[in-house]
């Protein structure tokens, strides 16, 4: 049988949905046997390959996760994002209601326990965008799986739908969180 190809990218995220993903218990095995990790933030693998399946969680904060974002979005043939920063901007979207300078300055300046701060300025590091941005504000995006984070059986249902080369329509009843 041809494995499903995938790649995930890991965004401005807290790993949370990987947790939900892993909830999904017995059922990843199945979901393992039948792809091929590729790029992912657990395999020391540099470039995205050409994949069937492109995975992001977590929001576009900053020009690495936009570059990422694009770069996935050009190599996979279906692009599902996960959780509520991706689908949304989500908790790293608070900040926007703040300037860039002002995030900066409270995080590396202005918090109780910094004592002579200095905000980080090189170039190796990536720059900060102006607003933390949902994944679909930059590329085009085929499936959304929400919730902060997802429940764990969305998830599943939407991974298995993707293995059938189908692009997941999640039920109502999984979009509720009650
Ligand atoms: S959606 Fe929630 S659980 Fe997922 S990365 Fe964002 S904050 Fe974490």
């Amino acid at each position: 049988m041809t494995k499903v190809k995938i790649a995930i990218s890991w965004l401005d995220a807290c790993a949370g949905c990987e947790m939900s993903l892993l909830d999904i218990d017995g059922a990843i095995v199945d979901i393992a046997k039948a792809v091929e990790f590729t790029r992912t933030p657990i395999t020391d693998i540099k470039e995205f390959p050409n994949v069937d399946v492109g995975l992001i969680s977590g929001a576009i904060g900053n020009e690495e996760h936009e570059e990422e974002a694009k770069e996935l979005r050009e190599k996979c043939k279906i692009l599902m994002v996960m959780g509520d920063c991706a689908c949304f901007g989500g908790p790293p979207s608070m900040r926007n209601a703040f300037s860039k300078e002002e995030v900066l300055r409270r995080a590396y300046i202005e918090t109780e326990s910094t004592k002579d701060g200095k905000i980080p300025s090189s170039p190796e590091l990536p720059a900060l965008l102006e607003k933390a941005l949902p994944v679909n504000a930059e590329v085009k995006v085929d499936c959304f799986v929400p919730g902060c984070p997802p429940r764990a059986e969305a998830i599943n249902y939407a991974l298995t739908e993707l293995l059938q080369g189908r692009i997941p329509v999640l039920p109502s009843e999984m979009m509720r969180f009650d």
